[in-house]
């Protein structure tokens, strides 16, 4: 069932992790391994995932041969019967043999119905805590003879090769239309499918690639790696990724990630709490607010009816707010605290005595009623429906959640105006 690398007997620490795991999967249950370090539970965790996905890849092959088989010979028989109808009406032989194979209901007007009984295999999410042990779990894949069709997630920031912001990218790559044609002002971007189509060329051979070959192939063609690897999600088995882009339901909606029926595997699960309670908090600047505004200001738009306005509005009070607050704190107060029973009043002071409606508008926006194709403003939206979010559940669930405004408020490490929405359970 389970292939393991050439040369080496799994120990019964092995055997054990890999028998629960695939238990496990087969009947799509929760499963929580403990194993010490240096026992091998990587390797033993990838070899017992890629064996049951073989497998699970293995049935639903066979079964759609079957079932293509089946409309194969069901055209045949449509054709013969309705061949021999033409020609001879309802009491040739031909007609008969075939509504002898298939039934006296068999009508050749009827479509095929037949549905292959065996599920797609589901996608595999593999998580850790950083990418450097996601580095290291790639390292042990390649030990596996296993070659899986995989990628990886990070940000924009980390891979790009050129730094660039999520804005100026966006501003590179023009509208849809331009991307279309693989003509945009990055000559990165217009080289990302070579990578992808060389690291799929790997797993066509069998072979396993790791991120050192990886960043080779991105070095030979000098092309962009984020993009690369988001060309190859659409067609991955498995997607390794940091905890936040499972847990942070902001990033789960940006990257467009279905994790319903997949497999979950959280490598060093005991950070998850952290990660979770990270995923639902939010720390912002007053001056990301303003380079938002402005940013709205830049295009002219900030009077369009519909989205755009309602995502301006949303900004300038926030800002309106955190003015109105920070002003307001007496000398040598740093901050203002506000909690459980005060919150919900906290976001009505935010927000006007609709926040609730004016929150959940924003997140229920279905995504075919936004704006496209907004380049430089994608960004500042995407910032947009964070707070929208956090504040939807801060709403929710105001006993969990501490509000921090101030003058030198910890904003990602750096102390500055702002608002950190946290949560504390
Ligand atoms: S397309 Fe890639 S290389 Fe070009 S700016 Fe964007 S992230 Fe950077």
């Amino acid at each position: 069932y389970v292939k393991f690398p050439a040369n080496i007997n799994p120990h019964p620490a092995q055997r054990m992790t890999m028998a629960k795991i695939i238990d496990a999967l087969k009947k799509s249950q929760h499963a929580m391994i403990e194993s010490p370090t240096g026992t091998g539970k990587t390797l033993a965790l990838l070899c017992s995932t890629l064996g049951w996905l073989e497998r699970e890849k293995e049935a639903y092959k066979k079964s759609s041969a079957k079932v293509r088989d089946m409309h194969e010979a069901w055209s045949v028989a449509r054709k013969t019967y309705e061949d021999a109808s033409i020609a001879y009406g309802h009491r040739n032989d031909k007609v008969s043999t075939v509504k002898a194979e298939y039934g006296d209901g068999w009508d050749a007007s009827r479509p095929f119905t037949h549905k292959n009984d065996v599920p797609p295999p589901p996608r595999v999410y593999v998580c850790s805590r950083t990418h450097s042990q996601i580095e290291q779990i790639l390292r042990e894949l390649k030990r596996t003879g296993y070659a899986p069709k995989y990628t990886v997630l990070s940000s924009r920031q980390r891979l790009c090769p050129l730094k660039k912001s999520d804005a100026d990218c966006q501003d590179m790559l023009g509208d849809g239309l331009t991307q279309q044609e693989r003509r945009t002002a990055c000559a990165h971007y217009n080289r990302h499918e070579y990578v992808a189509d060389t690291m799929n060329y790997y797993v066509e051979k069998n072979c396993a690639w790791d991120m050192e070959d990886f960043n080779r192939v991105v070095d030979e063609f000098s092309a962009c790696s984020f993009f690369a690897l988001r060309n190859l999600q659409a067609t991955s088995e498995i997607v390794f990724c940091p905890y936040n882009y499972l847990f942070d339901h902001n990033v789960r909606r940006k990257m467009k990630l279905d994790i319903a029926g997949a497999a979950v595997i959280i490598d060093e699960g005991h950070n998850i709490e952290d990660v979770c309670r990270s995923g639902t908090s939010i720390e912002l600047s007053k001056a990301q607010v303003a380079e938002a505004i402005a940013a709205f200001n830049a295009q002219s738009i900030k009077s369009a009816p519909g989205y755009y306005a309602d995502v301006y509005q949303f900004l300038l009070k926030i800002l309106q707010f955190l003015e109105r607050i920070i002003n307001n704190t007496g000398e040598g107060q740093k901050e203002v605290v506000v909690r459980s029973h005060e919150i919900v009043g906290c976001v009505i002071d935010m927000l006007g005595e609709h926040a609730v409606e004016l929150v959940r508008n924003l997140i229920k926006t279905p995504d075919n009623a936004k704006p496209t194709h907004n380049g430089p403003l994608t960004t500042y939206m995407n910032l947009c429906e964070d707070i929208a979010n956090i504040l939807h559940l801060v709403t929710k669930t105001p006993e969990s959640y501490v509000i921090i405004i101030g003058r030198s408020v910890d904003i990602n490490g750096e102390e500055c105006e702002g608002m950190c929405i946290s949560c504390m359970e």
